[in-house]
């Protein structure tokens, strides 16, 4: 299958560009996240029944009880992750691989992505669409994203898609000295975006740990599909 990358009326650039402007007014600042969102046409992350709907702010169904984010919301993780560069990414909950077409489109502050997903039907589908914008700076594994990715930690930043009850510690211990993970933590309508920031070398304590926002994720389950 080949994806209209171009896009026309509903899916054209400028439709695109618009959404971007209103994330901007929405209190979005940092231009290598709105460049990136810009550069990313979400209308191939998502079924072709439901394309022109793609640039509206908001969560839209991929299948299998699964749901690629709200724009606004990818836009604050984003930036909220990326506050400086960093350069190794883990990503839990690739899902249409939107997420991370986004991250590691932002070359300017992140080398590579590493992004788990728990369920295989979603994974070859994100690696076609991944492999049609010409990304390449990319791995994706099919796993428990509870467990992360030892074999390829520690990572500079970890970003978390769904939302587990409490963070699990597995994926703390993955992140370097001065990295930072985002995540949504809770159950239902009660869930928090928090930041998870662990102490530089040298520096002494516990990670600090902030909330950002509200927010409503489909929950981190544990095993594989
Ligand atoms: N970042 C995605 C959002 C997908 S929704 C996007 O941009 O489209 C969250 C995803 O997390 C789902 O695909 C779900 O299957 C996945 N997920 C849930 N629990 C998981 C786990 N334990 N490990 C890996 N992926 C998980």
């Amino acid at each position: 299958m080949a994806f209209d990358l171009d896009g026309i009326g509903m899916t054209s650039r400028r439709t695109r560009e618009r959404l971007v402007r209103r994330l901007e007014k929405s209190g979005i600042r940092d231009s290598a996240v709105l460049d990136a969102m810009a550069g990313v046409p979400r209308h191939i992350f998502i079924d072709e029944a439901l394309a022109h709907r793609a640039y509206e702010d908001s969560a839209l169904p991929i299948g299998l009880g699964q749901t690629i984010s709200q724009p606004f919301i990818v836009a604050l993780m984003t930036s909220t992750l990326l506050d400086v560069p960093r350069k190794r990414i883990l990503e839990i909950g690739t899902g249409s691989g939107y997420q991370t077409a986004v991250l590691s489109s932002i070359t300017s502050k992140v080398e590579k992505v590493f992004s788990i997903e728990r369920l295989e039907p979603l994974i070859p589908r994100a690696k076609k669409r991944l492999r049609a914008l010409k990304i390449t700076n990319v791995r994706i594994k099919h796993a428990d994203g509870y467990n992360g990715w030892p074999e390829e930690a520690l990572f500079d930043g970890i970003l978390v898609t769904a939302a587990p009850r409490l963070i699990p510690e597995e994926l703390l211990c993955q992140l370097t000295p001065g990295g930072r993970l985002v995540a949504p933590v809770g159950e239902g309508d009660t869930q928090e975006l928090r930041v998870y920031d662990r102490p530089s070398k040298g520096e002494n304590g516990d990670f600090v740990v902030t909330t950002v926002n509200r927010v409503r994720f489909v929950p981190l389950v544990k095993g594989i599909k």
